[in-house]
């Protein structure tokens, strides 16, 4: 998407932010107007947010869970609900962030030059020698799972690709790294190159910014009770930290039905 962006805007000249919702922005200065008039030298990406390289300062987005993006060639002035912000930019086509579904959480940032804002949280990225190196010596006693989708500890991997990287890798979604072999080790940093990589490929097919139906891409993960596209058994899913996880039995667990933690908790 961050390609997409720089192919619609990137080389122009910023000309301003619209709010269309309060709680978008989550920076109190820079103000956006200061950087009016500045290049756009690129549109680039660390983790799961997008940034609008404006030469020294930086305006970053986030688009959560539901945030979604549109290229509007000709630019627009509409205040379409629910939206959070217009990114406009002389002579080209403006750049609209708006949510889809209840989850009002996607928001932006105006950093100033040398301020990395959220950034300065982030891990490394998923293909960097960095993430190599802790999956393979790493003594992580969390899940695999919870370990890839948190930001800290490798940036931009969401749940989506989580799923299918530990079906990819056969791994069970309870798997800690510090108890997986170094063969397991070896297939999951496989497992994080080739989704991830498969997953660009998909990703670059895509014209405009996001639309509002992008689980299309995945090849477990949102799939429950669809047969696995390697053995062929239904995929199943399993919650635990309020998420739902697909995973394939005989692929990833030895056959073994996963227990559903919260269910049970309730039931008990
Ligand atoms: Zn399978």
């Amino acid at each position: 998407m961050a390609e997409r962006l720089e192919a619609a805007v990137g080389g122009s000249t910023f000309a301003g932010a619209t709010a269309l919702q309060f709680s978008g922005l989550k920076t109190f200065a820079p103000a956006a107007e200061s950087l009016v008039g500045r290049e756009v030298v690129g549109v680039g990406r660390r983790g799961k947010f997008a940034l609008f390289e404006l030469g020294g300062p930086r305006i970053a987005f986030h688009l959560s869970q539901g945030g979604r993006v549109d290229i509007e060639d000709p630019p627009k002035t509409t205040r379409p609900k629910p939206a959070v912000v217009r990114f406009r930019f002389d002579g080209r086509p403006s750049v609209l962030l708006k949510e889809f579904g209840t989850e009002r959480r996607a928001g932006w940032w105006v950093l100033a030059e040398g301020d990395d804002g959220p950034l300065a949280a982030l891990g490394p990225e998923p293909l960097s020698d960095e993430f190599a190196e802790l999956v393979t010596t790493g003594k992580d006693q969390r899940r695999v799972h919870t370990l890839l989708r948190d930001q800290r500890t490798v940036a931009g991997i969401g749940r989506g690709y989580a799923d299918d990287i530990l079906h990819r890798a056969q791994l069970s979604p309870y798997d800690t790294l510090a108890g997986l072999s170094a063969d397991e080790r070896a297939a999951l940093l496989e497992a994080v190159h080739t989704v991830l990589d498969e997953g660009l490929v998909l990703e670059r097919k895509r014209a405009g910014g996001l639309p509002t139906k992008i689980g299309d891409h995945f090849t477990v993960h949102g799939r429950h009770g669809t047969p696995c596209p390697r053995c062929g058994a239904d995929l199943r899913r399993v919650s635990y930290e309020s998420y739902e996880v697909t995973y394939c039995p005989p692929c990833q667990t030895g056959g073994k039905i996963l227990a559903d933690r919260r269910l049970s908790r309730l039931v008990r």
